[in-house]
């Protein structure tokens, strides 16, 4: 990406950060969703940031995108989780396996926002093993019609259109391989229902959907027929980092807003932050942003070599594994970062009211989706020791 066009993308996203903070903060003590995301990212021509600009987006590189998402992330983990919804698993899947057709049809308008996105993998008895899913599609004339129940979807309940896996019903079909569809949500036979029992992203739609014999036309399988899994693990790389970003975002975030209160809140008859064990507290998070920070760099970078070689089977690997760590250690990095910030606040840390109590609760979730701490660490471990060692199948 040229540095005039990444420059000025960077600008766009300060801009949208500054008008969108007042707004999610009401809606945030409100606890209600922030229509604001969507509309304010229209403006600013952010919702497809490194979509291809012929195809309506901004052609950022995955470096790019993610200094925009760390920045995004600054304002919460919420917003930043649509964007990763909407572009990281959601633009990007049919980008990277869709054909001219279902670029032309899906990218132009969820640039302009006409169509919001979501990525559908996970099911109420299939997560960390996404292959135990029991989605299912078959064939009829001139379309497929998908069975079956996915939860937990980031924008699941506002989505136009799903990234959404299902085996074949039949049992020996495609030789009963994963394939993925582009699912349009409208009609009766696609029931969505927004979650609301969540500690924390209140600002943010995390919904579940139940697809009755919903029919999706042929043309929208996404990649070949028994390819799901293999786009699915392929998004879930730009999901991942995706959410190593907003964590560094996180973490600055907790970082100043610590900063500034160990300057001004007095306790002994000094700053707070003139007493050493507050200083401690400052350090740690230091120290987990400047590693968080190394880390998404190098992964993002091993990330855009990934995508300008596509087919190249090392980059591919690298990037997959600069991004599970980067994943997993800003991560466990912001959650920290959030648990010093609200020590540091006392009492008026552990309240909603303040930044970072709302940054310790929604971090959290970022240890869990998109591959988990443990899964990180099986496939951290198992890429040093061989193939051999693989601990699950
Ligand atoms: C707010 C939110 C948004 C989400 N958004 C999306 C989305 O947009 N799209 C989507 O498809 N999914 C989404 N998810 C789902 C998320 O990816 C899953 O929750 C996650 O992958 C874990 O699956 P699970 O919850 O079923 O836990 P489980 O897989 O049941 O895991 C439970 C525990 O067992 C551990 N575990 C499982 N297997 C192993 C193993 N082999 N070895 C060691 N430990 C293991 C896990 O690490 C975890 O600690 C979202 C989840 C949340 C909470």
């Amino acid at each position: 990406m040229k540095s005039d066009m990444r420059d000025k993308l960077l600008a766009d996203v300060e801009a949208y950060c500054q008008e969108l903070r007042p707004i999610e903060e009401l809606c945030y003590l409100e606890h209600r969703y922030n229509e604001a995301t969507v509309s304010l990212a229209k403006k600013y021509n952010l919702l497809g940031m490194p979509v291809p600009i012929e195809l309506g987006g901004r052609g950022a590189d995955a470096v790019a995108y993610s200094r925009a998402l760390a920045r995004i992330g600054r304002e919460g983990t919420g917003v930043r989780t649509f964007f990763s919804g909407q572009t990281s698993i959601g633009q990007y899947p049919i980008l990277r396996y869709g054909n001219a057709d279902q670029h032309k049809r899906y990218l132009p308008a969820s640039c302009r926002g006409e169509k919001i996105l979501a990525f559908g993998l996970t099911e109420p008895d299939a997560g960390s093993n996404p292959l135990e899913a029991t989605s299912t599609y078959r064939r009829a004339g001139d379309k497929f019609l998908l069975n079956g129940v996915k939860y937990l979807i980031s924008n699941g309940g506002i989505a136009d259109a799903v990234v959404v896996f299902a085996y074949p019903e039949d049992p020996m079909g495609a030789e009963r391989r994963m394939s993925a569809f582009i699912v349009d949500t409208a009609g009766d036979t696609f029931e969505a229902e927004d979650l609301h029992a969540k500690p924390g992203m209140f600002t943010a739609n995390t919904g579940m959907f139940q697809m009755t014999d919903h029919p999706v036309p042929l043309e929208n399988m996404l990649g070949e027929e028994g390819n799901g899994f293999r786009i699915a693990m392929g998004a879930l790389v730009s999901g991942r980092l995706s959410v190593a970003a907003g964590c560094l975002g996180v973490i600055e975030d907790c970082l100043e807003e610590t900063l500034s209160y160990a300057r001004t809140r007095h306790q002994h008859g000094k700053p707070i932050g003139k007493h050493q064990l507050v200083q401690a507290h400052i350090a740690e998070i230091e120290m987990g942003r400047a590693g968080s920070d190394a880390l998404v760099e190098r992964a993002a970078e091993a990330k855009a070599a990934s995508d300008a070689a596509l087919g190249d089977k090392k980059l591919y690997a690298e990037a997959d594994m600069a991004v599970a760590k980067a994943k997993f250690f800003a991560s466990n990095a912001a959650w920290q970062a959030a648990d010093h910030a609200v020590q540091v606040y006392g009492g008026r840390g552990w309240s909603e009211l303040y930044r970072v109590g709302r940054h310790l609760q929604d971090v959290r979730v970022c240890r869990i989706y998109e591959g988990t701490d443990e899964i990180m660490k099986l496939k951290i471990a198992s890429s040093l020791l061989g193939k051999d060692f693989a601990a699950f199948g």
